[in-house]
C-alpha cells in the first residue's frame, strides 16, 4: 500500500517528495502500527494522517480540538478532490443528520469530529457499525494536564476506542515535546507499543530575534509599513493591550484586526475571517488567537510582550511561515513582562508544585531574552535536541545587526536623577524631572528643587524614556513589581557609576526586509484573491504562497510545467491552472520575456545548466548575460541580498550567477561569502572524499553548510 503513498502526495497535494519523517510515519501507520508524531507547528503534521486516510479501505476519524481549525482541514481536503467532511457544533441538526448519513453510506474518506462528540452516546452508536481504519488525534497534547491547552473530553478517545469492535490503528500528533505530555499522551490514549517519532524542531524558514527596550509601538509600526503586502500577527499579553496597538495602528491607516477573548463570537469569527481572506494584513491578538488558524501565509508574528514560557512562544511565533517560505518572528521584551507573567501565575490556583514549574518555565524564557548566544540553538536545546553548532547564520544574535550607541552620559544622569528621587517614582515622574516639566506633581513634590531637575531638557522626552527602557532591559535599572511600577537603582548601575564605566545600548539598524515579492507574484496573489472570493474559499487554500512564488519564479508555459510547481495537485491544475497559465503568458509577453529564456531555478542541480540565463533587465538584458549584470552589481559593491531584490529573482540564481563567475575564473574572493572556518574543512573534504558530487560532500559536512559554499570552494579545488 505504501508505495502509493507518493502517487497520492502528487496527485492530490501536489508534492514531490515527503518532509522529513512524513514517510516513515505514513509507512507504519499503513502497516498498522500506533504512532505518536512529535513535530513542531507548520512541519506537515496533517500529511501524515491525510495520505493513509485516502489509501485505508475504510473512513479515518480525525479528532481535532476547534471547529474553526476542521473547517480549514476539510475545506481544504475537499479543494484537493478528497472527500471529507465534519461535524461539530455549528452544524444544524439536520446537517448533522445529513453529514451522519453521509458517513454511514461511505461518501467519505475523512471525518473530523471534536472530542466532545464522542460525549453523544447516539453518535457513538451510530457510528460504531462503520469500517473505521485509523483514529488520528491532532493537537494531542490536549489530553495531559500538563500541556498548555489542556482539554477533558480528550480523556474520552480511549473508551470510545475500547467501545469498537475492531480497533482501528491509532496515530496521535502534536507539537508539544516535553516527557510528560508524551508519556501522558501514550497512557491516557491507551496506544498500543506506538511508534514515537520526534523529527526535530528547527523551522529552518524562520529567523527569529529578540529586541530589548524598544518603543515597541513605534516599531511596531515601522515594521507593518515596510511590511505592507504581507500578513503578520502581533501577540499582546492583555486585552488592554491589544486594544491599544489596534487603535494605534487603525490610526495609522493600517488593514488590521483585533482578536481576543473579550469580543462576541460573532466579531471573532467576522475577524478571523476577513485574516483569512487577506482583507486585513495583520491581526493583533491576545493567546487566545491561533490555534484554529491554519493561515499558511503569514509571514511575521511579532509578540508585544515575552510569553509566559518557550513553548507558548514556539508555538506562537511558528505561526509564521507554515508554507516554508522565509518569516521573521520577533520578540519585543521589556523587564515589565517578567512581573505581568508572574502575576498571572500568582493568580493561578494551580498547586504548588505545578507553580514552581511555571516559575522554571519563565526563567528560561526570560534567558532567551537576555542570552547573547544563537536563539535558534537556545530554542532547539531547550526543547532538548543536540545542536552541534554554535552559530545558526540565521538569527538575530547570529547576525547582530545593531550598532552599539554610547550613552554613558546620558544614562549616568538618569541614574543620578532615579537617585535624588529617592527611588520613589516611575519612569514617567523621572522624565518629566529631567525634561524640566512643569507638571503640577513635580512642583508639589519639590522634584523642582532637584540639581537634576531639567539636567536633560534639551532631549526628547520620548527618548529620554526609550533610554531609560533600555537600561532597565539591560539591568541596570529594576522596576518593582507592584500596582504603580518604581524604578530603582541596581548593583549594575552603582558599580557603573563608580568605575565611570562606559555604557552602551543596541540600536538596532534598519528593519530587515524578509523577502521581496515581484510584479508577477502579485498579480498571481491578485488572481488568487478573485478566486477566493468566488469560491469561498480563503486565498492560502486555493494557492499557498510558496506555490505563487514559484509560479512568479519558474513562469510555467504549459500543464506539465504547472504541474510541476510545488503545492500543484492534478485537481488543483483543472481548477485553476489555466486562469494563471494565462497571466503569466501575458505578463511574459509584455515584458518581452522570451519563453526560451525565462529562468529554470527550481533546485540546485537544475540551475546549474550551462545554457545562458537571460532575464527581464530592461534593454541591458538583450545584450548582457543575466550572471554578468548580477556580477557587475556585486562589483559596485551591493549584497546578493540587495542584487536579488532589485533584479527581482532569487538569492539561488544570484548564487550560481556568482558560481559561474568563479568557475570562469573571473575575480570572486570566496572569504566574500563563506565564513572563513569552514573553507578549509569544505576543502578538505572535497579531497578526502575525491568527489565532485555535492550532495555527497554535502552530507559530510555540517548541516549549516551551505550548497553555495560548496561550489565556491569546489571551483577552487577544479582551478587549483
Ligand atoms: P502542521 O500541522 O504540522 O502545523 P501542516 O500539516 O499544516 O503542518 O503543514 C504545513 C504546510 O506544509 C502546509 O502548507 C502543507 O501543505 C505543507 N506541506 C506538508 N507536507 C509537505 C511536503 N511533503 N512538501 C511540501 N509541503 C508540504
Amino acid at each position: 500500500m505504501f508505495s502509493n503513498s507518493k502517487n497520492i502526495l502528487k496527485k492530490y497535494f501536489g508534492y514531490d517528495d515527503f518532509r522529513k519523517g512524513q514517510e516513515e510515519i505514513i509507512k507504519d501507520v499503513l502497516k498498522g502500527r500506533d504512532v505518536l508524531a512529535i513535530m513542531p507547528t507548520g512541519a506537515g503534521k496533517s500529511i501524515c494522517f491525510q495520505v493513509p486516510a485516502i489509501l485505508f479501505e475504510g473512513i479515518t476519524i480525525v479528532i481535532s480540538p476547534l471547529i474553526s481549525l476542521m473547517k480549514d482541514q476539510v475545506d481544504n481536503l475537499n479543494e484537493l478532490g478528497v472527500k471529507a467532511t465534519y461535524i461539530n457544533s455549528s452544524l444544524t441538526e439536520k446537517q448533522t443528520t445529513d453529514r451522519i448519513y453521509g458517513i454511514l453510506t461511505g461518501m467519505y474518506k475523512l471525518v473530523y469530529i471534536a472530542p466532545e462528540r464522542l460525549e453523544s452516546s447516539n453518535f457513538c452508536a451510530l457510528i460504531k457499525d462503520v469500517n473505521i481504519s485509523f483514529i488520528a488525534i491532532d493537537e494531542a497534547h490536549c489530553i495531559s494536564q500538563w500541556a498548555h491547552d489542556f482539554r477533558t473530553s480528550y480523556k474520552k478517545i480511549s473508551k470510545f476506542i475500547e467501545f469498537l469492535d475492531t480497533r482501528p490503528v491509532i496515530g496521535a500528533y502534536t507539537a508539544t515535546a516535553t516527557e510528560v505530555v508524551k508519556n501522558d499522551i501514550i497512557k491516557l490514549l491507551k496506544l498500543n507499543e506506538p511508534k514515537v517519532y520526534v523529527t526535530g524542531f528547527d523551522r529552518k524558514n524562520l529567523y527569529f530575534s529578540v529586541l530589548r527596550g524598544e518603543n515597541n509601538q513605534e516599531y511596531i509600526l515601522s515594521y507593518v509599513l515596510k511590511h505592507k503586502d504581507s500578513n503578520g500577527i502581533i501577540y499582546a499579553a492583555t486585552r488592554k493591550e491589544t486594544e491599544y496597538i489596534y487603535k494605534f495602528l487603525v490610526k495609522n491607516n493600517v488593514k488590521v484586526g483585533l482578536y481576543h477573548a473579550g469580543l462576541s463570537d460573532k466579531k471573532r469569527e467576522e475577524v478571523q475571517n476577513k485574516f483569512a481572506y487577506d482583507d486585513i494584513n495583520v491581526m493583533v491578538a491576545t493567546n487566545a488567537f491561533g490555534m484554529g488558524i491554519d493561515k499558511s501565509n503569514v509571514r511575521y508574528v511579532i509578540h508585544n510582550n515575552m510569553p509566559k514560557n518557550l513553548e507558548a512562544y514556539y508555538q506562537e511565533a511558528g505561526r509564521a511561515g507554515r508554507d516554508g517560505e522565509k518569516s521573521e518572528c520577533i520578540l519585543l521584551f521589556n523587564p515589565r513582562d517578567i512581573q505581568l507573567q508572574t502575576y498571572f501565575i500568582e493568580e493561578t490556583c494551580l498547586s504548588i508544585e505545578r507553580k514552581t514549574n511555571e516559575y522554571e518555565k519563565l526563567r528560561s524564557i526570560t534567558d532567551y531574552c537576555y542570552t547573547s548566544q544563537c536563539l535558534r540553538k537556545y530554542i532547539l536545546e531547550y526543547f532538548g535536541e543536540n545542536v552541534n553548532y554554535d552559530n545558526c547564520n540565521n538569527c538575530g544574535n547570529c547576525n547582530d545587526e545593531s550598532t552599539d550607541k554610547d550613552i554613558s552620559l546620558e544614562a549616568k544622569k538618569i541614574f543620578s536623577c532615579v537617585y535624588r528621587m529617592k527611588e520613589k517614582y516611575g519612569t514617567h515622574m523621572i522624565t518629566d524631572v529631567l525634561k524640566g516639566s512643569k507638571n503640577k506633581k513635580v512642583i508639589v513634590n519639590g522634584l523642582n528643587k532637584l540639581s537634576t531637575y531639567g539636567l536633560m531638557k534639551e532631549y526628547d522626552k520620548k527618548f529620554i524614556l526609550n533610554i531609560i527602557n533600555k537600561l532597565a532591559a539591560d539591568g541596570y535599572l529594576r522596576l518593582t513589581n507592584d500596582g504603580y511600577p518604581v524604578v530603582k537603582l541596581t548593583n549594575r548601575a552603582i558599580e557603573a557609576l563608580k568605575d565611570n564605566t562606559k555604557i552602551f545600548i543596541k540600536i538596532p539598524k534598519v528593519i530587515r526586509k524578509i523577502q521581496g515579492y515581484g510584479e508577477l507574484f502579485v498579480i498571481l496573489k491578485s488572481i488568487r484573491k478573485e478566486i477566493s472570493e468566488t469560491e469561498k474559499i480563503p486565498p492560502y487554500i486555493v494557492f499557498a504562497d510558496a506555490s505563487l512564488n514559484e509560479m512568479a519564479t519558474n513562469m510555467p508555459k504549459n500543464k506539465k510545467e504547472f504541474l510541476n510547481i510545488k503545492g500543484v495537485g492534478e485537481l488543483k491544475y483543472n481548477k485553476y491552472g489555466e486562469k494563471f497559465l494565462k497571466a503569466i503568458s501575458v505578463y511574459m509577453k509584455e515584458k518581452s520575456i522570451n519563453q526560451e529564456d525565462s529562468i529554470d531555478l527550481r533546485l540546485d542541480n537544475k540551475a546549474e545548466s550551462k545554457k545562458e540565463i537571460l532575464v527581464n533587465d530592461g534593454e541591458k538584458s538583450k545584450k548582457t548575460p543575466s550572471y554578468i549584470i548580477t556580477y557587475e552589481m556585486f562589483v559596485e559593491g551591493n549584497s546578493l541580498d540587495k542584487i536579488k531584490d532589485i533584479r527581482n529573482i532569487s538569492l539561488q540564481t544570484v548564487q550560481e550567477h556568482i558560481v559561474k563567475c568563479k568557475e570562469e575564473g573571473k575575480d570572486v574572493n570566496i572569504k566574500d561569502f563563506i565564513p572563513e572556518k569552514y573553507i578549509n574543512l569544505i576543502s578538505n573534504t572535497i579531497v578526502e572524499l575525491n568527489t565532485h558530487k555535492l550532495k555527497l560532500i554535502k552530507d559530510a559536512l555540517p548541516e549549516e553548510v551551505e550548497y553555495f559554499w560548496i561550489k565556491l570552494v569546489r571551483c577552487t579545488c577544479e582551478n587549483n
